[in-house]
């Protein structure tokens, strides 16, 4: 059987693609979920902060007349 050698996404040290490594392509649970929280949090940061400097821009006044 032939493992393929990788990096770890999140750290790039070289990893064993085995089928025994439960965490592959990331060489441990603690790379695994560093990236997911890292991806995750990245995911919701960027639309969060687009929606806040859209409305900063384009919300209308409050105390409108009518
Ligand atoms: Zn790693």
């Amino acid at each position: 059987m032939t493992a393929a050698r990788i990096k770890c996404p999140y750290c790039g040290r070289a990893v064993a693609t085995l089928p025994a490594n439960p965490w592959r392509p990331f060489c441990s649970e603690r790379c695994r979920l560093l990236d997911l929280g890292a991806w995750l949090s990245a995911r919701h940061a960027i639309p969060g902060e687009d929606v806040l400097a859209d409305r900063a821009d384009n919300e209308p006044p409050a105390d409108d007349p009518e």
